[in-house]
C-alpha cells in the first residue's frame, strides 16, 4: 500500500473511532454545521444498538494511542482561533501532542478564572474556545468552598450521551432490562440564572437536563424518567424529591432501575421516604396529592399522574413498608422489577454505600461512571463489580488525557505527565485534561490509580481529590485518609447499633498547638465511653507518619470528636442548596475551611457533646 493512501485509510479509520458511536453515515454528518448537529444526535440516540456501542468501544480502546492523538487534533484544530491557545503559539497547524505539550502548560482552575471570568460577563470573542459556549457550568464548588466555572458546551452535552451510552450498553449486557421499562431517577435541575453578560449558568446536571437532547437520550437507552419534567425542573427541591417517589411507586412494576447521580443521593431519598412513606400512601390510597406540593406547575403534573384512587396500590405498598425490618431491602420491595441500583459510590461515596446496601437488599450496586462538570473521563464497563472494587475505562475520544504522577509523598512536581497508553499499572496519577470545552492540560484536582488496561486504555480507580484537606504542620491528609478514620471509628459505635449519618471535619489553628476537629451526625444515643472510645480511635486513624509524629510529640493537639444535633448535615445541605449548588450533584464537604463562616457557624450552633482524644496520652 502506498504511503497517500495508507494516510487516507488511516484518517477515516481515525475519524470512525474519533466521534462516532452510533453508525459511521451518522458520524459523516456530524462534521457539518452545528444546527445539524442537533437533529443528527437525536438521530443517534434513536439508532442506539447495545453490541454496536459495544463493538466500537472496543475497537477505539484498542487504538487508544491513535485515538488521542486524532481526538488532539481535533480539538486544536477546532479551536485554532481561541486566543489563549494563540497566546501560546499555538496555531492551526499544531497537532503534534509533542509540541501541544512543548507550548501549553499546566494549568489549574485557579489560573483559567480571568478568561472563564470574561466569559461570564458576556465576551462573545473566541477567549478558551472558538466553539460557541451556550452556557457556563458551576461545579459543586463544595470541595473547595468556592463554585468553580466551566465552559459548557454543545461537544460535551454530545460527548456526556455518549458516555450514558457507553456505560449503558455494558449495563444492559450485564443486567438486561425489559422494553418500555422506566427509570426511577432522583435528579433536579437546579436554577439557571443569567449572568450580567447574558449567559446561562447552572449546575452541569443543569445545563445537560436542560438540552433538547436529554430527554431523546434517555428515551433511546430505555430510562425514561418516571417523573414528569415539572418535576425534574421544580423550583423547589423538597417537593421534587416527594413527588420524585411518589412517581417511581405509581410506575413502580415498570421501574427498571434506581438512580441518582451521588449514593448521597439514593440514601437521602430512601431517608426521606422512611419519614414520609405514610403520606405518600394516603396520596396514592385517594388519589389526592398532598397539600405538601404547592408549586403550580409540579401540582397539576402530578395530579395528571395521580388519575384517581388506588386503593389497591396504596394498601400493597401500606403492607410492604410494614413487613420490613428496619428497612432492609425496601428498594425491592417498592421497585419488584428493579434490576439494580445506581449511582456514583466511589470515592467520597464510599461512606454511604453500607446504607445504600441495606436499603437495596439484594440487588446488585453499580457504580456511575467518572467525571466532572469539566468533562467525562472514564465509563464503568465492568458493572459486575461492587462499588469497592469498581473501576472505570478511559473512553479515549472524549478528550486528550494526560496523568501527572504522584510520588510517595503525594507530590506531583517531579516528573512530567505521561500519556495514555504510558501510565503504569498500580501507580497513582493526577489527572490531567484537554477537552472540547476549552479546557487545555487542566489539572483536575483528582487523583486515580491505574489497576489495569482495557485493551490499550486504563482502567483507573478514582482515589480522592488531591488536596489535601487536613494539614496544621508535617501532617498531610487526604479525604480518603478522614474517610478511613472514620470508617474505623464507626466500627466501635456499630457495636451499639448506631452509625455514622455524615460527617466532616476542620483544622482548628486557633488553639495553640492546633488539633483536627471532626464533626459527627449519628443515628443513635450512646455513653459517653463510646463516643471516647470513637475519639480516640478517630485519632488513631490517621496513619500519616506526619501526623502520629507530631501528635506524639504533640505539635498537633488532641483531636476532638463534636457530635451534632440529628439534621444537622441537611442543614449544611440545604445551605449549599440555597447557593444554587444542585441537590443531585451536591457533595458533603469533607473539611470546612476557615472561610467558610456559615457552614462553620452551622455545624457549631448544634454541637450536643464534645471529646478530645486521649489516644496519644
Ligand atoms: P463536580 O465538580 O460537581 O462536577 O464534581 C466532579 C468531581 O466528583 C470529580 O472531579 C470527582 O472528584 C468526583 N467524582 C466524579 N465521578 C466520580 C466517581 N465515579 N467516583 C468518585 N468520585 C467521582
Amino acid at each position: 500500500m502506498g504511503a497517500k493512501s495508507k494516510t487516507k485509510q488511516t484518517f477515516s479509520f481515525d475519524i470512525k473511532l474519533g466521534r462516532n458511536l452510533a453508525t459511521s453515515i451518522t458520524f459523516t454528518f456530524s462534521m457539518v454545521a452545528r444546527s445539524n448537529n442537533i437533529r443528527m444526535l437525536e438521530k443517534k440516540v434513536e439508532n442506539f444498538n447495545m453490541n454496536r456501542v459495544i463493538d466500537e468501544f472496543e475497537e477505539m480502546t484498542r487504538n487508544a494511542d491513535q485515538v488521542q492523538k486524532q481526538t488532539l487534533k481535533e480539538i486544536l484544530h477546532k479551536n485554532k482561533s481561541a486566543i489563549y491557545l494563540q497566546n501560546f503559539g499555538i496555531n492551526g497547524n499544531t497537532t503534534d501532542p509533542e509540541a501541544f505539550k512543548a507550548l501549553v502548560p499546566l494549568v489549574t482552575d485557579l489560573d483559567l478564572e480571568p478568561y472563564i471570568k470574561r466569559m461570564v460577563d458576556g465576551d462573545t470573542s473566541p477567549i478558551l474556545t472558538a466553539l460557541p459556549v451556550p452556557a457556563i457550568s458551576l461545579s459543586s464548588g463544595t470541595s473547595q468552598g468556592r463554585p468553580k466555572f466551566i465552559p459548557f458546551t454543545d461537544e460535551l452535552m454530545e460527548n456526556t450521551l455518549q458516555l450514558f451510552r457507553t456505560a449503558f450498553a455494558f449495563r444492559n449486557r450485564d443486567f438486561p432490562i425489559d422494553d418500555n421499562g422506566r427509570a426511577l431517577q432522583f435528579i433536579f435541575s437546579s436554577k439557571q440564572y443569567i449572568s450580567k453578560g447574558g449567559v446561562p449558568v447552572g449546575t452541569a446536571t443543569t445545563n445537560v437536563y436542560r438540552n433538547p437532547n436529554f430527554k431523546a437520550g434517555m428515551k433511546a437507552i430505555q430510562s425514561l424518567c418516571c417523573s414528569p419534567d415539572e418535576v425534574i425542573f421544580s423550583p423547589e427541591v423538597h417537593q421534587a424529591l416527594y413527588c420524585h417517589l411518589l412517581s417511581g411507586i405509581l410506575f413502580r412494576d415498570q421501574v427498571q432501575y434506581v438512580f441518582a447521580s451521588f449514593a448521597h443521593g439514593l440514601v437521602h431519598a430512601f431517608r426521606t421516604f422512611e419519614q414520609l412513606w405514610e403520606e405518600v400512601v394516603t396520596d396514592i390510597e385517594d388519589g389526592v396529592l398532598s397539600s405538601r406540593i404547592t408549586v403550580p406547575s409540579v401540582r397539576t403534573a402530578m395530579a395528571k399522574l395521580l388519575s384517581g384512587p388506588n386503593p389497591e396500590l396504596a394498601e400493597t405498598i401500606r403492607t410492604k413498608c410494614m413487613s420490613l425490618s428496619n428497612w432492609y431491602g425496601l428498594i425491592p420491595a417498592l421497585f419488584p422489577n428493579a434490576k439494580y441500583v445506581y449511582g456514583i459510590m466511589t470515592g467520597s461515596m464510599e461512606p454511604y454505600v453500607k446504607k445504600l446496601r441495606h436499603y437495596a437488599g439484594e440487588l446488585p450496586l453499580v457504580s456511575h461512571d467518572y467525571g466532572s462538570s469539566e468533562g467525562w473521563i472514564a465509563a464503568n464497563v465492568r458493572p459486575r463489580l461492587s462499588p469497592e472494587e469498581a473501576t472505570f475505562a478511559v473512553v479515549p475520544n472524549l478528550g486528550y488525557f494526560e496523568f501527572l504522577p504522584l510520588s510517595e509523598t503525594g507530590d506531583t512536581e517531579q516528573e512530567p505527565p505521561v500519556g495514555l497508553t504510558e501510565v503504569k499499572i498500580g501507580q497513582e496519577y493526577e489527572v490531567v485534561i484537554t477537552n472540547y470545552a476549552g479546557l487545555y492540560r487542566y489539572r483536575l484536582g483528582d487523583v486515580v490509580k491505574i489497576v489495569g488496561f482495557y485493551n490499550k486504555t486504563p482502567q483507573l480507580k478514582f482515589i480522592c481529590r488531591r488536596n489535601l484537606i487536613l494539614s496544621i504542620n508535617i501532617d498531610k491528609n487526604t479525604e480518603r485518609d478522614l474517610q478511613m478514620s472514620v470508617e474505623s471509628a464507626a466500627k466501635r459505635l456499630a457495636e451499639e447499633k448506631i452509625e455514622v449519618i455524615d460527617f466532616s471535619s476542620h483544622v482548628d489553628v486557633s488553639t495553640e498547638p492546633g488539633h483536627y476537629v471532626i464533626y459527627w451526625e449519628i443515628s443513635g444515643e450512646t455513653g459517653d465511653d463510646v463516643l471516647q472510645d470513637c475519639c480516640n480511635c478517630l485519632d488513631k486513624g490517621f496513619i500519616d507518619a506526619g501526623y502520629m509524629s507530631s501528635r506524639k510529640c504533640k505539635t498537633i493537639g488532641a483531636l476532638e470528636l463534636r457530635v451534632v444535633e440529628r439534621g444537622t448535615f441537611r442543614k449544611v445541605q440545604e445551605h449549599f442548596l440555597g447557593l444554587g449548588s444542585s441537590a443531585g450533584q451536591f457533595k458533603m464537604p469533607r473539611c470546612v475551611k476557615p472561610n467558610n463562616v456559615k457552614v462553620l457557624q452551622i455545624l457549631c450552633d448544634n454541637v450536643v457533646s464534645r471529646f478530645f482524644s486521649t489516644a496519644f496520652e
